[in-house]
């Protein structure tokens, strides 16, 4: 893709949730776009961040490794997210350079991140993921226990819990599962919800979202690969 039908396609979803948040009587400012910029180059990012872009979100630690510390050596005040699982021996490298982890899904994940979190003197902020279609290979907890792990995230390990973040079913609707984990951060006082990707994320701000994870949308369509 070019340079400027890639500008152009940021510009367009920024201006889509600004209408998306107005007409649900909250503010463009509320909602933060992630760039979702897995299995594309450096090359392709760069355009981004050149045309004032921050935001970007990783779903494999070592991709991600190989590709963001030159990008932040020229832009140093970017946000990169992890928005994929996480696994334990992969959590040091994770904290060291992520700004935000948005998967935090099972005790072992939790017990980790807090002991690397305090050994890099870096807390980071981070969001549990909750798995609202209860599907069995997905990551994530359960609605029912989310309230207990969110206070042991909190009260146990002392993690920095801004949100709640969620990836509803393939073939789902999804707007009742962005309804639920709206109702679920709203119960646990909360305030972020990192929630809609391209095909759904009007419907995510229109339900309450305050970070969209947006990929195809911008980049374009992605080689396939498992994840
Ligand atoms: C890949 C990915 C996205 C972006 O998906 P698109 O459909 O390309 O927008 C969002 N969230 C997560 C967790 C992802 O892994």
């Amino acid at each position: 893709m070019d340079t400027e039908t890639l500008i152009r396609n940021r510009n367009d979803v920024l201006e889509a949730i600004a209408k998306a948040a107005e007409e649900a009587g909250r503010k463009a400012s509320d909602v933060t776009l992630t760039a979702v910029s897995k299995t594309f180059p450096a090359e392709t990012i760069l355009p981004l961040l050149e045309a004032g872009h921050r935001v970007f979100g990783e779903n494999r630690v070592q991709e991600a490794q190989a590709k963001w510390p030159k990008l932040r050596e020229r832009f140093p005040d970017l946000e990169l997210r992890l928005i994929g699982p996480l696994q334990s021996n992969k959590a040091k490298d994770a904290v060291a350079l992520f700004d935000v982890i948005e998967t935090v899904d099972r005790p072992k994940i939790v017990r980790v991140l807090a002991e690397e979190m305090e050994r890099q003197g870096r807390k980071l902020p981070v969001f549990v993921q909750v798995n609202t279609g209860e599907e069995p290979q997905k990551a994530g907890v359960v609605p029912a226990e989310a309230q207990a792990f969110v206070t042991a995230c909190r009260e146990e390990h002392g993690l920095d819990v801004v949100g709640l973040m969620a990836i509803p079913p393939v073939g789902d609707v999804p707007a009742p599962h962005f309804a639920l984990l709206k109702r679920l951060a709203d119960r646990l006082g909360l305030p972020r919800l990192s929630m809609g990707m391209s095909s759904d994320y009007l419907d995510a701000v229109s339900l309450g979202a305050t970070e969209v994870r947006v990929g195809s949308g911008i980049f374009g369509a992605r080689e396939q690969r498992d994840g």
